[in-house]
């Protein structure tokens, strides 16, 4: 039988066939993956599935999603304004509260101008373009995130790539490029979103700074968390006014949605001509806006938020260490247990997941293949027997892994 469109209905459509052809192949490599279904307030015991579990596969750090005065601000603004901004910033979308939000981060980081985008991928998406093209040099790490290569592919840039983490490997790439690359750009995130650890960034700075390179840190997960108030891993290296283009996310510790880059007054008004992510798409709600300008205040007024976040991750990492377990090379929030293969990683995710505990399993092309994990991000706000009880079950279960 042939269908209107002249389709055999018994053959799979030219979609499907697609969709079965690049499915089978990610089934086969066993990295398929799902979404799992949450519900009710964020917070660090969740219901994940229709089970109450404790979370520790968020990036709400500091437990401010659902900090009464962030959701007070988020209703306010939304009976202010409604709740879209109604258009791209450029066009009708730019709000009082966005300039607003963008005054308070400038103030908070000390910097001249901000700049919010909607999210931290179209930030580095938007943003690399405008800074390099045809003809420059992107030099990134080798563990930079998604977003970053991404927007080296849109800038259409040459790409050189240094060992993660490694100074001697980044001054030889930048001293090979520097003299033929027109200009030179250097990404790194602050915060290693599967690793946990922390680039060096001040040696990172002083070296680009030497060679005439610019330098763009992604701090989407230092932000917050990192630095004696909060303004990440370049505050806590001493560099905050020296890095050039500085990326922080707003829905991660800030509890909130969306980005936003810190800098010059003069990038600001190069990234509002020139970033595309920024000009074509409509502004981030006022809801939004409004929730992380209060969160951004309180980052600053409660400190005890990113003291407590690293006491629990200094008590996780210590018990785990004391049952033989590496959290190796993390020294932040964010704790890999590298188990190695996918099927393993997964099956002890799903057994802590049935014991009431959620650490994501996160398998390759998010890590490297082979480098399969249980990524712990625990909160500021999980009680001492909360972490104790993870670890407990998490070595139980790596033990049953073994055996
Ligand atoms: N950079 C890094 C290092 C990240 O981990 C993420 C989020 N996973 C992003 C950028 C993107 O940020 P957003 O989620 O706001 O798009």
């Amino acid at each position: 039988m042939t269908t209107n469109a002249g389709q055999n209905a018994s053959a799979p459509s030219p979609l499907d066939a697609i969709a079965d052809e690049v499915l089978d192949g990610i089934r086969e490599r066993g990295t398929y993956r799902r979404m799992r279904v949450l519900d009710g307030l964020q917070a660090p015991r969740m219901q994940v599935e229709g089970r109450e579990v404790l979370l520790f596969a968020g990036s709400n750090y500091l437990d401010l999603a659902r900090h009464p005065e962030v959701i007070e601000a988020a209703e306010r603004a939304s009976r202010d304004y409604g709740c879209a901004a109604g258009g791209s910033r450029l066009i009708t979308g730019n709000l009082a509260c966005h300039e607003a939000l963008e005054a308070d981060l400038a103030s908070f980081f000390g910097r001249e101008a901000a700049l919010a985008f909607n999210t931290g991928y179209m930030a580095n998406v938007g943003v690399i373009p405008s800074i390099v093209g045809p003809g420059d040099v992107l030099i990134s790490d080798e563990l930079n995130h998604a977003s970053i290569i991404d927007g080296a592919r849109l800038a259409r840039a040459d790409v050189a790539v240094f060992r993660h983490g490694d100074v001697d490997s980044f001054t030889e790439t930048l001293e090979r490029v520097r003299p033929d690359a027109r200009r030179v750009l250097v990404a790194c995130d602050g915060v290693y979103s599967m690793d946990g650890d922390v680039a060096p960034i001040a040696e990172i700075v002083k070296r680009a700074h030497d060679h005439d390179a610019i330098v763009l840190l992604d701090d989407a997960h230092g932000t917050g968390c990192l630095g004696t108030r909060g303004r990440g891993t370049a505050e806590a290296a001493g560099v905050l006014e020296d890095v050039d283009i500085l990326m922080g996310t707003l829905g991660k510790s800030i509890g909130s949605f969306g980005a936003f880059i810190v800098g010059s007054a003069k990038l600001r008004d190069l990234l509002v001509n020139t970033a595309r992510s920024f000009i074509f798409s409509c502004a981030l709600a006022p809801a939004q806006v409004e929730a992380a300008r209060v969160s951004v205040r309180l980052v600053d007024e409660e400190p005890w938020r990113r003291q407590r976040l690293a006491e629990n991750c200094d008590r996780l990492r210590a018990e785990l260490a004391a049952e033989g377990i590496s959290t190796a090379p993390s020294t932040t929030h964010i704790l890999p247990v590298v188990i190695g293969d996918n099927e393993t990683t997964m099956a002890v995710c799903e057994r802590l997941l049935e014991r009431g505990f959620y650490a994501q399993g996160i398998r390759h092309p998010s890590v490297p293949a082979g480098k399969a994990r249980l990524r712990i991000t625990p909160m500021a706000t999980h009680t001492e027997s909360e972490i104790d009880a993870l670890a407990s079950a998490i070595s139980e279960e790596l033990q049953a892994a073994r055996d």
